[in-house]
């Protein structure tokens, strides 16, 4: 079982990336995949009159503010033109593709943080009017049975609360509850970076193995959004996933490259 994440930054060669998950499928191989969004719906936002806006928690971590028009903003272009068009994609390669949302069958359960604390203009303040949410649990059963069913799942970053209000959730510590859930043996995140470098942007430093327990360490070389990944590597094999590979989204074949050793590859 391998589950893979493909980001939505500029470069990702979606079309290779169906390729492989095709040529993966035909193998024998079971495949799951989660999807981000976040630069897609900071345009979209932008154009509809309801730019982005992002905060900084009191320890240091940059966040998208998601009130509901945001939320409802997110739904839309994660759930509903993300994941269509990449399940059109995958149709054209060959691949059953079935997507959802982790709201959908409460597949994904998260926590809702009711107040998040940030910092603004060097002021500490509570937002109370936030959809993000934390990760509690996610429905392996119902995913495995898609994939008894012979069909490819295609997962949007959403989650519900136990008070059944939708919520924006991290994609790559998505794809990482959803790797442990499912116990899969590894957990490709593809990027538009060969994978984790120690002096980014630098690519010559790119750091090809890291083992797992040297990972508090490689936080240290992570800038920004690289830190989610570097802390979803983290929660992911600390629940039982053997390897996550930090790999290249932009080439001919990122998921095979991958399988090959290439990217950074944390055991
Ligand atoms: P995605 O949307 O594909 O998940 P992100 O933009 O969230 O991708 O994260 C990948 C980005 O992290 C890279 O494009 C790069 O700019 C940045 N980054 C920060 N620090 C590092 C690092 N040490 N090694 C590699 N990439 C890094």
């Amino acid at each position: 079982m391998i589950v893979i994440k493909i980001g939505g930054a500029a470069g990702i060669n979606l079309d290779a990336i169906c390729r492989d998950v095709a040529g993966l499928v035909q193998q024998g191989q079971a495949v799951i995949l989660v999807h981000g969004g976040s630069a897609e719906t900071n345009e979209i936002s932008t154009q509809l009159g309801h730019p982005p806006r992002f905060v900084t928690s009191t320890s240091g971590f940059t966040s998208r503010y998601t009130d509901r028009e945001t939320l409802e903003i997110f739904a839309m272009v994660t759930s509903g033109k993300i994941n269509t068009l990449l399940v059109e994609r995958l149709q054209r390669f060959g691949v059953n593709a079935f997507g959802f949302s982790g709201v959908d069958g409460r597949v994904i359960l998260a926590q809702r943080k009711e107040a998040i604390r940030v910092v603004e203009n060097g002021r500490k303040i509570m937002l109370r009017d936030d959809y993000t949410g934390k990760i509690e649990s996610v429905n392996a059963g119902l995913i495995l049975q898609l994939v008894q069913a012979g069909l490819v799942p295609v997962i949007a970053p959403l989650a519900i609360s136990p008070e059944s209000d939708a919520l924006n959730v991290d994609a790559d510590r998505a794809a990482a509850m959803v790797a442990a859930a499912v116990k899969a043996e590894s957990l490709i995140l593809l990027t538009n970076v060969p994978g984790l470098m120690k002096n980014f942007p630098d690519e010559s430093s790119l750091i090809d193995r890291i083992d797992a327990h040297d990972l508090e360490h490689a936080l240290g070389f992570a800038e920004g959004r690289m830190k989610k990944k570097v802390l979803g590597a983290s929660e992911a094999l600390g629940l039982g996933v053997s390897r996550v590979i930090f790999a290249d989204g932009r080439v001919e074949h990122p998921l095979l490259d991958a399988l090959n050793g290439k990217g950074t590859i944390i055991e």
